[in-house]
């Protein structure tokens, strides 16, 4: 079958590269086959339509409206320009691709549930059209249906995960390729949006200064904060990844989040300095564990469709969650009285971002002090991060609340003041998000309703006033999770650790 629109010859026919999360050029599977058939077009598609996944949340929307904008200027520079539409791709696509009289179209592959039936409709309804398609695997180092148990299945424990995982991400790493040449494609008459008519930059309020002074997004931000990583932070990061207050991270999250930098390079980048400096094997071990647990989560969405919805552990469904709106509020604005968690609440708040140990802490408290059901809080982080992740932020908040797979047993309950203690014992971290406690001396700082009434008048600290009481009390928390639990336990017999 010819394809609808004629007058192209075969070889001046572009291919069409449609850009999900993956806005790079390098290492990009899909524009190197578009790129290898001839002249390349390019279009982001602003997917809105109900079945068409979950909208973005506000963090998200301002760092995509930056990463589109970076992308646009990179592809400009290889005479590409980047076609902009909003709707439902399967329409858009294929229409597109008619309009375009392309050969050949080419895409990343997802792995959400809802988006692997769209990406077969378009298939097949290109296919229908005799074009060329071409899926590739870019997002990961390990496609959900690579890794398995011996006997077939999907490995529900991290550990033999990786195990499994890791020659597979070494052999898959070491086809990194940067972009082969490019060339431009005229699609001056196509229609595009422009990113403004998206409005996805906050307005009244703006409230996105602190996302501006700490991130860069688009694909050379993301390379510069690889380099510095491997260069500053990756001797070290074993222990250093702790400590909120320390820059021992890589802050790569948003830039893989969106596919910025491509995984293979994260994950050779972080062999090669290992290969180079024994004494970084350590360090470098946990670092490529914490990609594991990205690969880890992405296989959970994939084999287990509700995961990012429901607890994963079917005997966690009838938990009795309170749904408290001022608890809520409280714990979003950081306004709990527990100086650790209002910091990372505050920290979250201000940055799009959260340190790893601080999250695990504030949602520790928010499922298991508020007894708050710990799809509140996911939906929270959905709307702050910049790093929000359909299945990074599920498994992270089913690990937590303990219904995930291979999670913290609920029963764990951390304790905010000694987990603020341990992890932040100068104080650095609440003393930043907290100002108003930094005069507290250390010994109090992260339990100021013990500390002395002198000590807390000479540190201009008036509880209930310039900061909050607990709103709610460590051991009676603690009691009333376990209580919970216990109740769980006797109107189940499923698995709750
Ligand atoms: C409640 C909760 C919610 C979370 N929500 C998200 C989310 O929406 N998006 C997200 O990317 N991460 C999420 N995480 C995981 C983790 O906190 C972040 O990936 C990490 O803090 C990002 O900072 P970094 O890039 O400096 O990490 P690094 O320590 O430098 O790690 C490197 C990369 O590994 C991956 N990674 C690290 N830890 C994890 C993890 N536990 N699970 C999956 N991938 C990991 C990330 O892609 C990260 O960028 C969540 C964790 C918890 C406890």
């Amino acid at each position: 079958m010819q394809p609808a629109s004629s007058g192209h010859s075969p070889a001046a026919r572009p291919s069409l590269v449609w850009f999900r999360e993956d806005l790079r050029i390098d290492d990009h599977p899909a524009l190197a086959a578009a790129a290898q058939a001839g002249p390349v077009c390019a279009v982001y598609i602003l997917e809105s339509g109900e079945d068409l996944g979950r909208p973005l949340g506000g963090a998200l929307k301002w760092w995509l409206h930056h990463s589109l904008m970076r992308l646009k200027a990179d592809l400009a520079d290889h005479e590409i320009s980047l076609i902009l539409q909003k709707g439902d791709p399967r329409k858009l696509i294929p229409a597109l691709a008619k309009e375009l009289g392309a050969n050949s179209v080419h895409w990343n592959r997802r792995y959400y549930s809802w988006s692997r039936p769209v990406d077969v409709v378009i298939k097949a309804e290109l296919t229908n059209l005799g074009l060329e398609v071409g899926s590739h695997k870019a997002q990961v180092l390990t496609e959900p249906w690579e890794v398995k148990t011996g006997a077939g299945g999907a490995f529900k424990v991290f550990t033999p995960f990786f195990r499994a995982a890791q020659p597979i991400c070494d052999a898959w790493a070491e086809h990194a390729a940067p972009a082969p040449p490019l060339k431009g494609h005229n699609t001056y008459n196509v229609h595009s949006d422009t990113l403004d008519d998206w409005a996805l930059l906050p307005q009244a309020p703006d409230w996105s200064g602190g996302l501006n002074e700490t991130w860069e997004p688009g694909e050379a931000g993301a390379q510069k904060r690889l380099a510095h990583f491997i260069d500053k932070a990756l001797l070290g990061y074993g222990e250093g990844r702790n400590i909120p207050s320390k820059p021992a991270t890589s802050l790569l999250s948003p830039h893989l989040h969106f596919g910025e930098i491509s995984i293979r390079r994260v994950w050779n980048a972080a062999r090669k300095a290992m290969r180079a400096n024994p004494t970084l094997q350590q360090d470098g071990q946990v670092f490529l564990s914490e990609l594991g647990w990205r690969e880890f989560s992405t296989q959970l969405i994939y084999h287990y469709e509700d995961f990012p919805q429901e607890s994963w552990k079917e005997a966690f469904r009838s938990f009795p969650w309170k749904n408290d709106p001022s608890a809520q509020r409280a714990w979003q604005r950081g306004q709990t009285g527990y100086p650790i968690v209002d910091a990372g609440m505050r920290q979250l708040w201000k940055t799009g971002w959260m340190h790893n140990r601080v999250r695990m802490i504030v949602a520790s408290f928010l499922v298991k002090h508020l007894l708050e059901d710990w799809r509140v809080g996911e939906a929270w982080f959905w709307d702050t991060l910049v790093d929000a992740d359909v299945a990074n932020n599920a498994a992270g908040w089913q690990w937590v609340a303990g219904c995930g797979a291979d999670a913290a047993p609920y029963f764990r309950i951390f304790n905010p003041m000694s987990q603020g203690e341990k992890f932040d014992p100068d104080g650095h971290y609440v003393r930043a998000w907290v100002p108003e406690l930094a005069k507290l001396p250390n010994k109090f700082l992260h339990r100021p309703f013990e500390c002395p009434t002198e000590t807390l008048r000479m540190a201009g600290v008036h509880l209930g006033r310039t900061y909050p009481l607990p709103i709610v009390n460590h051991e009676k928390g603690r009691k009333r999770a376990l209580d919970a639990l216990a109740s769980l336990k006797q109107s189940t017999t499923g698995d709750l650790v």
